[in-house]
């Protein structure tokens, strides 16, 4: 009798614990899958609208939102444009300082919180007053190979209040593999970026060209080139010093990616050169791009001594041509033969070079 009790005990429990490893195998499989999808993308932007989108379709999310590096030198975690849904007050900054007692609370006590188990854990603490602000229904730190690296925020859930511990061990399992994603994408921007100008080092350049000469060869797309250099800076540096040449150099990196689209790449090509490679960009439309860099540099300055200083640039561009261009250094060739041109005629000007013998 005891015997065909235990075997009738069997019998009921079997089919529950079926479903819990159903579940369990089902999660990790779809954990399996976020993990490719976020160890298949280097590019910052991309990652990040990888893991909010991630969130929001695993559970069901109206807005998400994530606190990252402002910039690779580290100083505070912001609120990154990508954010979905949030109603966002752009008077405001959004930012946490890495130091504030909020990331150190999460990095020594790894795991997601509410808002209001944060209020009560840490009362009077200022910074918390940023994520008040978004009022998010779960909080979710983030730390890649040991390193903290940001903050998840989560709110409105379709057809659901709040979220069960499971959602929560959930998260930060895709918290975890997101941290991971987000520090190897941090230490590829840190490999391939000159800190000076915070712009693509010269490497990062040659290779981008060659990958995108083979993706406009595919595509058809037209593909343009501008190389600049400062003008005279020889004669600045003499005079007012080094590192007041340094900082024209920064003025001129920061003009010249604000004008610049995104998608555009710019690159430090030398000491005081530079270059920018415009995919899906023809001849005409890169020479609108190079005239708004070229103006913009002409009026920026930088304040030395309570004095305004301001320089030139010279700029030389081309688009990639299928026919004559049998690899990159052609087309490098072209544009800086367009570049010396301008410097030849006057400089603080745009010239064009179509073909190799005009
Ligand atoms: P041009 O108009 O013909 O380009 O004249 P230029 O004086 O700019 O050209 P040149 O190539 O003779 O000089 C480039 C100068 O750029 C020399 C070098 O000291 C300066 N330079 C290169 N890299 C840096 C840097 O990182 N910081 C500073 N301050 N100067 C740099
Ligand atoms: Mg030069
Ligand atoms: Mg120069």
């Amino acid at each position: 009798m005891n015997d065909d009790m235990s075997l009738y005990d069997e019998d009921i429990k079997f089919p529950v614990e079926i479903e819990q490893y159903e579940r369990k195998i089902y999660d990790l499989k779809q954990l399996i899958e976020i993990s490719k999808g976020l160890n298949s993308t280097l590019d910052y932007n991309v990652l990040i609208d990888s893991i909010l989108l991630t969130c929001m379709g695993q559970m069901q999310l109206l807005k998400a939102g994530i606190f990252t590096h402002r910039s690779i030198d580290r100083q505070e975690f912001v609120l990154h444009r990508n954010y979905k849904g949030f109603e966002i007050d752009h008077k405001n900054e959004y930012l946490i300082p890495t130091n504030s007692k909020l990331i150190q609370f999460l990095d020594a006590n790894f795991r997601c919180y509410t808002l209001d188990e944060l209020k009560e854990l840490l009362p009077d603490e200022p910074s918390l007053e940023n994520l008040i602000r978004l009022d998010p229904s779960l909080i979710v730190p983030l730390k890649g190979k040991g390193t903290f690296n940001g903050i998840i925020v989560l709110a409105e859930r379709i057809n659901q209040k709040g979220f069960s511990e499971s959602d929560k061990e959930y998260m930060l399992n895709i918290a975890s593999l997101a941290g991971i994603a987000i520090q190897n994408a941090y230490l590829y921007e840190l490999a391939t970026t000159d800190m000076m100008t915070k712009l693509k080092i010269h490497h990062y350049f040659q290779t981008a060209l060659m990958e995108e000469r083979e993706k406009s060869l595919k595509s058809s797309l037209p593909l343009s080139l501008i190389m600049m250099d400062i003008d005279h800076f020889k004669n600045f540096n003499d005079t007012y010093g080094h590192s007041c040449g340094d900082m024209v150099l920064k003025n001129v990196a920061s003009v010249m990616s604000n004008s610049v689209r995104q998608s555009d790449i710019a690159a430090r090509y030398g000491g005081e050169e530079f270059a920018v490679i415009l995919p899906h960009t023809d001849i005409n439309e890169a020479f609108k791009v190079a005239e708004r860099v070229r103006i913009s540099v002409q009026k920026s300055y930088i304040l030395f001594k309570r004095k305004k200083l301001s320089i030139t640039v010279s700029l030389g561009i081309t688009q990639f041509n299928p026919a004559i261009d049998i690899s990159t250094k052609n087309i490098i060739e072209r544009a800086d033969k367009a570049l010396y041109v301008s410097k030849q005629q006057g400089r603080n000007r745009t010239t064009v070079l179509l073909s190799d013998n005009e």
